[in-house]
């Protein structure tokens, strides 16, 4: 199975080989830093999480609080989503920082360029899902039709990105 997708061609790289994620609930804050998002493009973060907790067959839940600072940010806490980003970085849209305790992702940050305020929601979407990648232990590859090619070109998950999620979720939840 796994030896005919890489060689169909698919492109895969894992983040830290090794490390796999759990099948316990995703539970996740987002910080929008008091910037306004339109309905349609805070949809369109959240229906992101929602589509990635059912791919990999994890329940989905938004925290209560509305989000809390990375500062607070815990192994095992919520994932916390903060539209803020650094002003050395301009040009970057997200970036991720799973928290890893021993041999399992715990959670972790997702930032995101709150330029995305102007972004198309369909972008939205992929980045978000990229991130979500990153999160659960995908790193970049350079392949058009993965969603974890920096391009963010891929509307759908391709072979890559699934065998990497199979194999970091120990073959599935
Ligand atoms: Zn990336």
């Amino acid at each position: 199975m796994i030896g005919a997708l890489l060689s169909a061609g698919c492109t895969v790289v894992l983040r830290d080989p090794g490390v796999s994620n759990g099948c316990g609930p995703l539970r996740y804050s987002f910080n929008t830093h008091d910037i306004t998002l339109t309905p349609e493009r805070r949809a369109a973060v959240d229906d992101a999480i929602a589509e990635f907790g059912a791919l990999v067959g994890r329940s989905v839940e938004p925290s209560a609080s509305g989000g809390a600072t990375a500062e607070s940010n815990r192994p095992g806490d919520p994932i916390a989503f903060e539209l803020a980003w650094p002003e050395d970085d301009p040009d970057g849209l997200g970036y991720a920082e799973p928290h890893i305790v021993g041999d399992s992702y715990a959670g972790g940050w997702v930032m995101l360029n709150p330029i995305i305020r102007h972004a198309p929601p369909g972008l939205i979407r992929r980045l978000v899902l990229h991130e979500l990648g990153h999160l659960h232990g995908l790193a970049d590859v350079e392949d058009g039709q993965e969603l974890m090619d920096p391009s963010l070109v891929a509307e759908m998950w391709g072979p890559g990105d699934l065998l990497g999620l199979v194999i970091t979720h120990n073959g599935g939840c």
